[in-house]
């Protein structure tokens, strides 16, 4: 059977959550081989949650070369991977890293580039992916028609599967091109965590738009109370009130959770283009026409300075 690689991001101590989907996806195409950039006793570590997710191989490589530097040296590796292995596809998360990682192993490898895909699948002429264009309106569907494919996909295209395997790790002994060295880090901060979730990885999103005046102090306690994390629409990121990371939407992140609740957003296109594909869609919004309700499975018409704080007392006295 055709070995399928993928790339495995990490996320604290375990495995980031896109990577289980990227895993879940590969077995489609055939033999999941999972490649990571850690030492080897983190390798260990991961290899049975990998394992739970269909990875028949791990495959790891660790040292100051992919420490040290920017995406170059993870680019050999892959590259060598591919040219050892000739597998029927690699898959990366659709991150900034990834995408980065992706377009240049495509390049090295002289392979045709997907990015992000919302499904993948076997086709008659190998893997077959789906796009999702003009913010949700259009879907594309390509094969790659040359070399090997590289495929990027969006987080939560797919709900991850568990199907067990009991892979190995092998070291991944990696030449490094003096070439692939030119970015160097200098300094890595990190991030203030707000102690919430990861926003694509949340089982329930709270978030705010215009309708906040600026005040998201209600939307994150809400957030909190349902154990959630907190997005934001473009207004309100273009406003100066929530950092972009946070945006949900076509120029922002794609979400998909249990629950998405949409407080002082009207439903632009583009804002659904992030957020449709939730399991359940509560909006709140004061104006009855808003088209975020046409979308929403429970609409409140109403000012979410009075509705969030409200939901928020009952959640915790229900806790
Ligand atoms: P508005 O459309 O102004 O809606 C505010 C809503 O809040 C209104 O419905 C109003 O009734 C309600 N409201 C006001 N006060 C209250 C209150 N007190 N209580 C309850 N409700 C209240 N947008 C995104 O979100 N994500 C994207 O990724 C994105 N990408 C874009 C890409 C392109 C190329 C373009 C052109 C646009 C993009 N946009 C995106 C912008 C998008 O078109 C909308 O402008 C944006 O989503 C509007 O944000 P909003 O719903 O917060 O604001």
């Amino acid at each position: 059977m055709a070995q399928v690689v993928v790339l495995v991001e990490q996320a604290g101590d375990g495995v980031a959550k896109p990577s289980l989907e990227l895993l879940t996806l590969a077995r489609r195409l055939g033999e999941p081989v999972a490649v990571l950039f850690a030492d080897p006793d983190r390798a260990a570590a991961l290899a049975p949650t990998l394992g739970e997710y269909g990875a028949t191989a791990v495959l790891s490589a660790s040292g100051p070369d992919f420490e040290d530097y920017l995406v170059g040296p993870k680019v050999d590796a892959l590259a060598q991977v591919v040219a050892h292995r000739q597998p029927a596809a690699v898959l990366v998360s659709s991150g900034l890293e990834g995408k980065e990682i992706a377009a240049r192993l495509a390049v090295r490898t002289e392979s045709g580039l997907i990015t992000d895909a919302v499904d993948v699948r076997a086709g008659e002429d190998g893997p077959e992916t789906t796009q999702s264009v003009f913010a949700g309106n259009w879907s594309v569907t390509a094969t790659v028609t040359h070399g090997t494919p590289i495929i990027t996909v969006k987080p939560n295209a797919v709900a991850p599967e568990p199907a067990p395997a009991s892979p190995q790790v092998e070291p991944l002994e990696v030449t490094v091109a003096d070439t692939s060295k030119g970015a160097r880090i200098t300094a890595t901060e990190p991030k203030r965590s707000s102690g919430r979730p990861e926003l694509t990885e949340a089982a329930v999103v709270v978030s705010g738009g215009r309708g906040t005046g600026g005040d998201f102090s209600e939307v994150e306690a809400l957030a909190d109370a349902l154990g959630g994390a907190v997005g934001a629409s473009r207004a309100a990121v273009d406003s100066g009130w929530y950092p972009h990371s946070y945006q949900v939407g076509q120029t922002g992140k794609t979400v998909s959770p249990q629950l998405y609740v949409a407080a002082g957003i009207s439903g632009a296109i583009q804002h659904r283009a992030g957020m449709q594909t939730s399991k359940a869609i509560v909006a709140v919004n004061k104006d009855p026409e808003a088209p975020i309700f046409a979308l929403a499975d429970l609409g409140v018409v109403g000012d979410l300075h009075t509705v969030l704080p409200a939901v928020a007392d009952e959640v915790a006295k229900r806790k």
